[in-house]
């Protein structure tokens, strides 16, 4: 098996040492990549070589950057079939997963190709007789981008794509779960004609993470730093980046609540929460982890949505193509396990599901699930959702954010000015009203609130947050000073 490099100023290098890390195949235990595992000063070395680009890169005419980002979107689409194999042997995909994720990552490519021309300023009045005042936006400079591996192309795109648009550099530090899916967004953008050094790739050992990233977010060049992952390291990153004043977009865990109202239309509801619950067996940072049911609607949401569950297998995407796949590792399989079997130990009742073998796991419900199950608390990340019964709206929506993390949410019901008022006491960046919670489109103000992190990607909010904000001013005529 080739052993993938680093990806420096345009070309594949070793690490220094030679040092590589494998990624096993969560099915079978079979090596699905190998790849290089840098060393802190490789690490550096991408963000020098990111640093010496910047000038370059960001003088570019918008146009030009606007060509190379179309044209990105185009080859990530002409390799479609490549993330399918990639993304079915690092993490279990399925091929529809792997074939969405290369679709909206196209799209969030050509979002950001259409944003290279809408980084605009304004003309504030100033009170200095003669004085233009303009508030601009300009390139930062190297920026840090980290993904994860539940959705690798979507969030792998995202974390570089606005970032490059802006004008800035890129060093992105690949997922050690996915190292392979992630070089190959980095191939897209390379092959497409980004110059050496405006976006370099590191791939590292797991157990080399915390260096790496330290030394990353460290480096004078680097000036912003975007990290999509749990809560927990989520953190880490923000307490190291505050350490050196740099800003950080931390997209992390969720918890999503979905309240069904007692005038919810109960099949929409059902179909919403289990593409919701159970899409990527669960593996989503938008997933519908908690039903929150109005009681006089709960015998009837439970009993269909446990129908519609029992239709949801899962099975190795290589052999069948069932609608779930594999989940990301046998230590994700026995947590989740746990979970279940904690919440079943104090009650819970199991509606659907409940099989596991190896990683492979099979849709599962648990309904009367209350506040003293480890699962009413902790992101199960998995193939499994609670229902928890409701007797009123007040205590739905207290429900609703009896959690750490808000990031995405639902409120099912057919009096959609109820449902509004419900939706604006939801403490969570995102809420559809009669809508799935997961959800996501390239020009929408993406992000979460408490444990779920800070920041927002996506058109306008997504330049924000990749671009310095100047005040500057030119002077016409003498001023007048004081002494
Ligand atoms: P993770 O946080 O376990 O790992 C992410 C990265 O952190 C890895 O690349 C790893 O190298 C790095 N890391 C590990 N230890 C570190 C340390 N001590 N210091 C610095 N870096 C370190 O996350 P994951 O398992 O890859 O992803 C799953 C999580 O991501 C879930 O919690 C999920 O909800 C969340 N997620 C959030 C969003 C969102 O948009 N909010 C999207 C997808 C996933």
């Amino acid at each position: 098996m080739d052993q993938l490099g680093l990806l420096i100023d345009n070309e594949n290098v070793g690490a220094t040492g030679d040092a590589s890390f494998e990624r096993l195949n969560p099915i079978s235990g079979e090596v699905a990549t190998r790849a290089s595992a840098a060393t802190v000063e490789d690490a550096q070395r991408a963000a020098d070589s990111a640093a010496a680009a910047f000038p370059e890169w960001s003088a570019l005419a918008p146009r030009e950057r606007r060509k190379i980002l179309n044209k990105a979107a185009d080859h990530l689409e002409a390799r479609g079939s490549e993330f399918v194999e990639a993304m079915g042997a690092e993490i279990g995909a399925t091929a529809g997963w792997a074939m969405f994720n290369v679709m909206l990552g196209a799209e969030m490519l050509r979002e950001a190709a259409a944003l290279v021309t809408q980084i605009s300023g304004e003309i504030v009045p100033s009170n200095r007789p003669g004085s233009m005042a303009m508030a601009i936006r300009q390139p930062v400079g190297v920026v840090l981008a980290m993904a994860p591996w539940n959705a690798p192309v979507i969030l792998g795109v995202r974390s570089l794509a606005t970032p490059l648009a802006c004008g800035n550099t890129v060093v992105m530090k690949t997922s050690e779960l996915c190292p392979r899916t992630h070089r190959l967004i980095v191939e897209t953008l390379v092959e497409a004609g980004l110059p050496k050094g405006a976006l370099n790739a590191v791939s590292n050992a797991p157990d080399d993470a915390a260096d790496i990233v330290e030394a990353l977010i460290a480096h004078p060049a680097v000036r912003r730093i975007n990290f999509t992952g749990s809560t927990r390291v989520g953190r880490i990153i923000g307490e190291t980046a505050g350490r050196h004043l740099k800003p950080a977009l931390l997209e992390l865990g969720g918890k999503a609540p979905f309240i069904v109202l007692d005038d919810a239309d109960l099949d929409e509801a059902v179909a919403a929460a289990a593409f919701g619950a159970y899409m990527n067996q669960g593996q989503i940072c938008m997933s519908t982890e908690r039903l929150v049911v109005m009681e006089s609607v709960a015998d009837a949401f439970v009993e269909k949505l446990a129908s519609k569950a029992a239709t949801l297998i899962a099975g190795d995407p290589k052999r069948s193509d069932t609608p779930l796949g594999s989940l990301v590792d046998t230590s994700a399989a026995r947590r989740i396990e746990q979970l279940v079997r904690d919440a079943i130990s104090k009650g819970a009742v199991l509606a659907a599901g409940g099989r596991l073998e190896g990683t492979i796991m099979d849709a599962t419900l648990l309904d009367k699930v209350t506040p003293s199950m480890r699962i009413y608390g902790e992101e199960s990340f998995g193939p499994v959702t609670t229902v928890v019964r409701v007797g009123s709206v007040d205590e739905a929506v207290r429900v609703a954010n009896d959690t750490e993390y808000g990031l995405s949410s639902a409120v099912f019901g057919r009096d959609t000015n109820r449902a509004m008022a419900v939706a604006k006491r939801i403490e969570s960046g995102i809420c559809h009203i009669n809508g799935p919670t997961v959800h996501d489109e390239a020009q929408m103000p993406f992000g979460g609130v408490k444990a779920s992190g800070y920041g927002r990607f996506g058109g306008k909010w997504g330049v924000a947050e990749f671009t310095e904000l100047r005040w500057i001013t030119i002077q016409d005529g003498p001023i007048h000073y004081p002494i």
